[in-house]
């Protein structure tokens, strides 16, 4: 049998690998499936970005290798938008990388500046590329529970110091996947103060950085003053514009990080698809009025599954971004029998908390991926399922 290596072993099943292939059987089964599981929105990408991207096919240029430089339109709209978004010059050739998809670069970063043995500052719950990143760097994981009493606030200089001394690399996120947190501006003070105090390199990620609501304004970590010395930020394509499969992303943030990252992927890809590059840069022109209809749109979903799932006698909060909702479950259910119960029986896809890391027990994630009325019906199964599961569970004495 072929023998495989132990950083590979070190890691668990990826938790959305079985997702795809359970809708297949499902639906070739005639269930009524009702997918919440991955945060894949229902909508189409914008109807101009796909018409730049069909006018683009034509030009013999754009399909060539992009190389890391890609497409200096690419470049240089994600440095404009940077700068209507968020009031920052970012530098297009030296302070932003394009990536194929945002996950590439954040797994990909461990590799530039993680030796064997240094400590990578995981959250738990959290979008697992993060530990894939530190465990092929050769790092060590360093596991650190988000708590809804902290609001989920990864806060780094509460570790021990011997911890933080060790530490080379920090993953944060927010608005959050799971757990929905926004992060308020002092937190973030004192995430970057910290990394400069420890020399530790802050890999923030934005991927859910316009998928926000009531008013509330997601900021940039490079808006926080020093945090240039030690950041890198990861922002997506995929959310915000409903463009997940096109696989485009982009870093920004501390050049010399910026440029190993680059090297490291000079080693592993060749840049990506120079016609999505053109068509993402129409895009990111375009950001201001294409992203409102999509935030209202999520922000009436995120009410109704909020009030739905209220009835069915579950505490949910109502967040203020992302573009999930973090569900805690009666005392007694596992999330992973909850979801598997919630698709077998009742045909509904939700993702267990465990799937998130030890620290997930106990809730499960809803992904708001389908429109209003399809939300109540599947909450209304989901009351169904812990119904069952509650009557099923032993009589305390
Ligand atoms: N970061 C977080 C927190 C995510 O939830 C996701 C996707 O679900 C990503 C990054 C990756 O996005 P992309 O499609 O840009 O790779």
């Amino acid at each position: 049998m072929t023998r495989f290596s132990a950083r590979l072993e070190a890691l668990p099943k990826y938790p959305l690998t079985g997702i795809a292939a359970a809708k297949l059987r499902l639906r070739a089964a005639g269930v009524d499936l009702i997918d919440l599981g991955a945060g894949d929105a229902d909508g189409p990408p914008p109807q101009g970005t796909i018409g730049e991207l069909v006018g683009s096919l034509g030009d013999v240029a754009m399909h060539k290798y992009g190389f890391q430089l890609g497409l200096p339109r690419f470049r240089e709209a994600a440095a404009a938008w940077m700068g209507r978004r968020f009031g920052l010059q970012v530098d297009p050739a030296h302070e932003l990388l394009p990536l194929i998809g945002s996950k590439e670069g954040l797994a990909h970063l461990a590799l530039a500046v993680v030796d064997p043995g240094d400590v990578v500052i995981v959250p738990e719950p959290g979008y697992q590329a993060y530990i894939g990143g530190a465990v092929f760097a050769g790092g060590e994981p360093h596991l650190v529970p988000l708590e809804a009493s902290r609001g989920f606030l990864l806060e780094l200089d509460q570790l021990p110091e011997a911890v933080l001394a060790r530490t080379r690399l920090v993953y944060v996120n927010y608005p959050n996947n799971p757990t929905a947190a926004v992060a308020p501006r002092d937190y973030l003070e004192r995430l970057v103060a910290c990394c400069r105090r420890h020399d530790i390199v802050l890999a923030y990620d934005n991927a859910y950085s316009d998928i926000t609501f009531d008013g509330y304004v997601a900021p940039s970590i490079l808006e926080i003053p020093g945090a240039r010395e030690v950041a890198v930020e990861f922002f997506s394509m995929s959310k915000s514009f409903q463009m997940t499969g096109w696989r485009l992303g982009f870093a920004v943030g501390n050049p010399e990080i910026i440029a190993a990252l680059a090297k490291v992927k000079s080693y592993v890809d060749t840049g990506a698809f120079q016609a999505l590059q053109h068509a993402a840069a129409w895009t990111l022109d375009h950001a201001e009025s294409l992203i409102p209809p999509m935030r209202t749109e999520l922000q009436l979903r995120r009410d109704v599954a909020v009030a739905a799932l209220r009835e069915i006698g579950l505490p949910v909060a109502s967040p203020q971004g992302a573009m999930y909702l973090w569900v805690p479950l009666p005392a007694g259910i596992a999330s992973a029998d909850f979801a598997t119960s919630a698709l077998e029986a009742e045909g509904v896809m939700v993702l267990p908390g465990s799937g998130f890391g030890a620290a997930g027990e106990g809730f499960f994630r809803i992904a708001l991926t389908v429109p209003p009325a399809r939300l109540r019906e599947a909450i209304t199964r989901l009351g169904r399922v812990i119904a069952q599961l509650l009557a099923a569970q032993p009589v305390s004495a």
